[in-house]
């Protein structure tokens, strides 16, 4: 059996095809011809989705007694990002060119420059590279970051030219209106990060939980960025949800957490199915104007390795900027050394929707079977049992002699234990093909011997083999191999 897996960039229009036909992933608005960086996800996609978000929010809230989680609006007070300093720097540099009018990131096409010398093996070059725009844009000397890209000869893709306007800065939250009456109305901004919204909680959850540092507030939802530049699918949109997790701790002892929380949240990567060869960690060269040490994971996309997950030590800044705007004390009694502090703040943050575009991608396997005249090619989404939108299909051999309804009985049985589908129409390979295409892990099949020994036969997605199996022990076979304690099992070791 040979193994295609394609990792060129033409992989991701497989790989956004399949997620279309397949119920993974829809444009949003498709009948009106689309809205540009902006998706729905489909029947299967959904239901991954939510299993991803269901591994995080486990994987943090219920494996750590320290870590609560909350659910906080999108709309907030217009003063908590004045203070967070979104509205005054949340800006992405952008530059255009004349000759193609398309529109570009300054920093990206730089870093785009940077990734590729250190492909050619020149990572020094590479990193002087960003070294130099960093300076330059930590100075706000919008004119030497163009002159950057003028003295690299960076040219645009479209038109080969580098006919650049000035670079400018371009601030990424969107905003609306809210009251009735246009006089009266006031600004308001969609969040453009869920962090905020546990800042600003963070007095009420330490009391009411009575919480002692070091402890942490996770949260999921939705946040909204007015990009730049949106492309490679759902990897850059303008709608997109967060897992982010707070961790307040002592000053002083941040760069511990720091390290720790690196480690924990590489391993629950690995733990979901993306091998280690895949993610690396990437110190950030600029920090960001709250941080004094942050590190992106990245995963290699068919794009190239890109950040996924950003692992930020983000001092006292936050509460320390909403105690002065908000003029209330955002301070922590610690009742070791009897003091009052402002805790530092240790923060992870994952795109759920970069997460279920690194786990599709991962998960996407071609495949040749059979032997001579008789191969042909097979294609399986190669995903971890706990984390496929259906776990397990049912599916009587034929639909005669009493099969369709032992199936229908035995899917009945199963499906308050896991999602479960039942399948009765066409060939039996043909009804196969159908789940491996979205990643059913195992396909229960009800055939003659079933009628006479209640045992049936178990298919393995990967290896394609059968098994047979007692319908008594069914539940609690599968019921393990799809559950998340086999995910949660790696975490703690
Ligand atoms: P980038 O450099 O790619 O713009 P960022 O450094 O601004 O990302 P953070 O502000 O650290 O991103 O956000 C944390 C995580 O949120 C990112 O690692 C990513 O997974 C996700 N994310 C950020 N922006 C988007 C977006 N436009 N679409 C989808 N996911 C996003």
């Amino acid at each position: 059996m040979e193994n295609k897996k394609q990792d060129t960039a033409s992989a991701l229009k497989d790989i956004i095809s399949h997620a279309k036909e397949y119920g993974f992933v829809f444009p949003s608005s498709e009948i009106y011809d689309g809205l540009q960086a902006v998706y729905d996800y489909g029947q299967n996609g959904v239901e991954l989705k939510n299993n991803l978000k269901m591994v995080w929010w486990k994987a943090m809230t219920m494996l750590n007694d320290n870590v609560v989680g909350i659910d906080a609006s999108i709309f907030m007070h217009p003063l908590i990002w004045k203070a967070s300093g979104h509205v005054d720097s949340f800006n992405d540099p952008m530059i255009d060119n004349k000759d193609s009018k398309k529109r570009y990131r300054a920093d990206t096409l730089l870093e785009d420059r940077a990734a590729q010398y250190e492909a050619e093996g020149k990572a020094e070059v590479g990193k002087a590279l960003l070294q130099k725009m960093a300076k330059a844009l930590d100075a706000g000397d919008l004119e030497a970051v163009r002159q950057i890209i003028i003295d690299e000869n960076i040219t645009c893709p479209i038109s080969n030219t580098a006919n650049w306007t000035e670079v400018r800065q371009f601030n990424l939250m969107f905003s609306t209106q809210v009251g009735a009456v246009s006089e009266d109305a006031s600004l308001i901004y969609l969040r453009p990060e869920t962090a905020q919204g546990i800042f600003v909680n963070f007095l009420n959850v330490q009391k009411t939980g009575r919480m002692k540092v070091p402890f942490g507030i996770a949260q999921i939802g939705k946040a909204f960025r007015n990009e730049i530049v949106a492309r490679n699918f759902i990897f850059r949109m303008r709608e997109f949800e967060q897992m982010e997790m707070q961790f307040f701790v002592r000053p002083g002892t941040e760069m511990e957490w720091y390290a720790a929380w690196k480690e924990v949240r590489m391993k629950f990567h690995q733990a979901i199915g993306l091998p280690a060869s895949k993610l690396k960690f990437h110190d950030h060269e600029k920090l960001a104007h709250y941080a004094n040490a942050a590190v992106d994971i990245e995963y290699e996309f068919p794009f190239g390795f890109k950040e996924m997950e950003g692992i930020h030590s983000r001092t006292d800044f936050d509460l320390k900027a909403h105690q002065d705007l908000s003029r209330k004390k955002q301070q922590y009694f610690d009742p070791e050394i009897n003091e009052n502090y402002i805790p530092y703040v240790v923060e992870t943050s994952v795109g759920a929707d970069r997460l279920f575009l690194a786990i599709l991608c991962n998960a996407y396997t071609e495949e040749i079977v059979g032997e001579g005249d008789q191969q042909k090619q097979r294609i399986y989404l190669n995903l971890h049992p706990a984390i496929a939108p259906i776990k397990v299909a049912v599916l009587p051999l034929v639909k005669k002699d009493g099969l369709a309804e032992k199936a229908q009985e035995i899917s009945r049985s199963l499906k308050f234990a896991f999602n479960t589908t039942y399948d009765e129409g066409g060939a039996i390979g043909k009804r196969y093909t159908r789940q491996d295409l979205i990643g059913t892990p195992y396909c229960v099949v009800i055939d003659y011997q079933t009628m006479e020994d209640d045992t049936v036969t178990v298919r393995d997605r990967n290896t394609m083999s059968q098994e047979r199996i007692s319908i008594a022990d069914l539940k609690e076979k599968l019921g393990y191999a799809v559950s998340m304690e086999r995910i949660f099992e790696k975490l703690l070791v």
